[in-house]
């Protein structure tokens, strides 16, 4: 395993050199809280977080984009980016999703170009958690506040250093061409990283899920579905904030002869998902909507892709302006 480390104060070094060849993001203090943003010269890395409030599937499927345009004669598609990107600082748990995502997306009956292109063209520098929150459940869905699924990099904040630990070919490619950058870690560096390492799982709260998918399988009349629907208000925020949630819709926006066709992401809380064009709606309650929600990531991706689709970062529960707990409900399941 290539190892390597940079002293805080150098990692304007390192973003730099990335900057010359493409994009870094790292963590950015915004509106919406702190995201990962593309930096610029001037920006520093901001490190007193625990997790982005958006998740880091808007890298790769952004909320909206145009597909291609038209007219009354033609079609001009919009290419797909190859810009070289690095995206610093996203939690072992999103790189998960990410791992996730690429099933729907890289299914190789159905390769999403866009998305392909972006993940190709991206070096994915994971942070390990330092500090868990409260919500996180990661442990218990497969996932390590310090685990490396999924990363090309993974990092550890220390005291006035980084440490950086290749876990793929793309990772160790990535060192080798920024070595000039890199030094050898010193011994105190490779002891602050195990202290950080040990009982970092015990810090994240235990759920349940034991044989969830089971559970669901005799849960589908069930009366929980009900009590839940009467809470929820269907805003979708918990879909939209979810790093695997992945369901998009194709809209045209058209002026005369001319258009254009743009991919907007959609989420399965709204009644105008499933609204067909005869007007017909197969799930019309919102009682039949928090439980696809729910079977969707416990059940049927588990059927589908043999994981579950949840990755226990907790955005759901933190975000949730009602304050529905999908732990609450995983426990109700489970009962
Ligand atoms: S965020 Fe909360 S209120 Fe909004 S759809 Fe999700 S569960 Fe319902
Ligand atoms: S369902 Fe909630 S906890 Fe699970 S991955 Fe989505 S936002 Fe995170």
């Amino acid at each position: 395993m290539v190892q390597g480390a940079i002293k805080k104060e150098d990692m304007k070094k390192l973003i730099a050199a990335v900057r010359k060849d493409g994009r870094f993001y790292g963590p950015i203090k915004g509106r919406e809280g702190v995201s990962l943003s593309a930096l610029g010269p001037e920006d520093g890395l901001l490190l007193d977080y625990s997790n982005f409030k958006l998740p880091p599937k808007r890298q790769f499927f952004p909320w909206s984009e145009v597909i291609y345009t038209y007219g009354a004669e033609n079609i001009t598609e919009v290419p797909v980016s190859e810009e070289k990107v690095v995206l610093f600082g996203l939690r072992p748990c999103d790189v998960i999703s990410l791992f996730y995502l690429d099933k729907i997306f890289l299914d190789e009956k159905f390769i999403d170009t866009y998305y392909r292109s972006r993940r190709n063209n991206s070096v994915i520098i994971s942070l390990a958690c330092t500090e868990p929150l409260e919500t996180c459940f990661c442990t218990s869905i497969g996932g390590s506040p310090t685990g490396k699924k999924g990363a090309d990099i993974l990092a550890f904040n220390l005291i006035d250093s980084f440490l950086f630990e290749a876990c793929s070919k793309n990772g160790q490619t990535f060192m080798d061409v920024y070595s000039a950058i890199f030094q050898k870690p010193a011994p105190s560096d490779i002891k602050a990283r195990d202290k950080q390492v040990s009982g970092m799982e015990k810090k994240v709260q235990a759920v349940n899920v034991s044989g969830i998918t089971e559970k669901l399988q005799e849960s589908f009349d069930s009366t929980i579905w009900d009590e839940i629907a009467q809470r929820c208000l269907g805003c979708a925020v918990c879909t939209y904030l979810c790093p695997t949630c992945h369901c998009f819709g194709l809209y045209d926006e058209k002026t005369g002869l001319k258009g254009r066709r743009i991919r907007v992401q959609d989420s399965c809380m709204f009644p105008s998902f499933t609204l067909e064009a005869s007007g017909h709606n197969p799930r019309t309650s919102n009682e039949e909507r928090v439980r696809q929600r729910i079977m969707h990531k416990f059940r049927y991706t588990v059927e589908n892709f043999g994981d579950i689709f949840c990755i226990g970062c907790g955005r759901c529960i933190n975000n949730c302006p009602v304050n529905m707990d999908i732990r609450e409900t995983i426990a109700e399941v489970m009962k």
